[in-house]
C-alpha cells in the first residue's frame, strides 16, 4: 500500500501455483522485489493461490478459467463470475482457436463475453488474457463488452498481427510481452509495432522454456535488457517506461 514501494522487476502473467514450490517461490519474489501476476486456470484453484498471496506485497493472486479447459470445466464459470465480483484481478482468461480447442470454441465465447461483462459491471478490473489463434474474436468481445475506464485488458503472450494489435491497443489493451517472444523476429517486429506505453512484461512460467529449462519469475529481471534493444530505447529508460506502465496497471486494479 505504500508508494514508496521499490519493483525490480515485473511478471504480469505467471502460473505461480503449477510450480513445485508455490510458497517458496512466493517468497523469493518477495525478495527479489519483483510484481507478480498469479494467475490460475480454474476458479477452484483461486483459494488457495488467495492463501499463499495473502501476506505478499508483490505477488497477486488473479482468478481465471483458461480457455483450453473451458471443454471440460464449463460448469465452473458460474463459480468463475461470482468470484470476479471479490477479485480485482483476473485471468487466465480468453480464447484458443487452435484446431484442439476447436470443439469448445463457442463455449469458450460465451464464458469470456460472460467474464468481461461480470468486470465491466464491478469495474476496476484487471484481465489477463489469452488469445491464441483468437486474436480477432477476443478484441471483438473486449469492444462490445467491455469499456477501458472500467476494465483494462492485457493481451499475453499476443500472437496476433500488427494491425490487430493496433486495434486493441486503440480500445486500451495493454501487451505483456516475454522472452520468448523477443528472440523471434515476429515477436520483436510486433513488440517494435506497439505503443510504448502499453508495454508490460511477463513469463508465462513454468509454460515458457528458457535457454532448455523452465522459466520463472525471476527470469524477468533479464528481460529489460533484450526489450531495450527491441524497441530501440536505453535501457534505463526502458525499465522506468516499464516501471510507470506497470505501476498504472496496479493502481487501476487498487494494489497500488
Ligand atoms: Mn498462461
Amino acid at each position: 500500500m505504500s508508494v514508496a514501494i521499490t519493483f525490480r522487476g515485473y511478471d504480469f502473467h505467471c502460473h505461480i501455483d503449477l510450480h513445485p514450490n508455490p510458497p517458496g517461490l512466493i517468497a523469493r519474489c518477495e525478495k527479489e522485489q519483483i510484481a507478480v501476476i498469479a494467475v490460475t486456470t480454474t476458479p477452484l484453484a483461486f483459494s488457495q493461490n488467495l492463501t499463499w498471496t495473502k501476506d505478499s506485497v508483490y505477488v497477486h493472486a488473479a482468478v481465471g478459467l483458461h480457455p483450453e479447459l473451458v471443454g471440460e470445466r464449463y460448469a465452473e464459470a458460474d463459480m468463475l463470475e461470482r468470484l470476479i465480483a471479490g477479485s480485482r484481478l483476473v485471468g487466465e482468461v480468453g480464447l484458443d482457436g487452435s484446431p484442439q480447442h476447436r470443439a469448445s470454441y463457442g463455449k469458450q465465447k460465451d464464458v469470456f463475453a460472460r467474464v468481461l461483462r461480470a468486470a465491466q459491471t464491478h469495474g476496476g478490473r484487471v484481465l489477463t488474457i489469452h488469445s491464441r489463434r483468437a486474436a480477432r474474436d477476443v478484441i471483438d468481445l473486449i469492444e462490445q463488452h467491455s469499456d477501458r475506464n472500467r476494465v483494462l485488458c492485457m493481451l499475453h503472450w499476443f500472437s496476433g498481427s500488427i494491425a490487430e494489435a493496433r486495434r486493441a491497443s486503440e480500445f486500451g489493451c495493454y501487451f505483456s510481452v516475454n522472452a520468448a517472444m523477443l528472440r523471434q523476429d515476429r515477436g520483436r517486429a510486433l513488440v517494435r509495432g506497439l505503443p510504448r506505453d502499453r508495454l508490460l512484461t511477463e513469463t508465462d512460467s513454468p509454460f515458457m522454456t528458457l535457454n532448455g529449462r523452465k522459466a520463472s519469475p525471476v527470469d524477468s529481471l533479464n528481460l529489460m535488457g533484450e526489450l531495450a534493444e527491441t524497441i530501440a530505447l536505453d535501457e534505463i529508460s526502458t525499465r522506468n517506461l516499464i516501471d510507470a506502465n506497470a505501476r498504472h496497471v496496479l493502481n487501476f486494479a487498487g494494489l497500488l
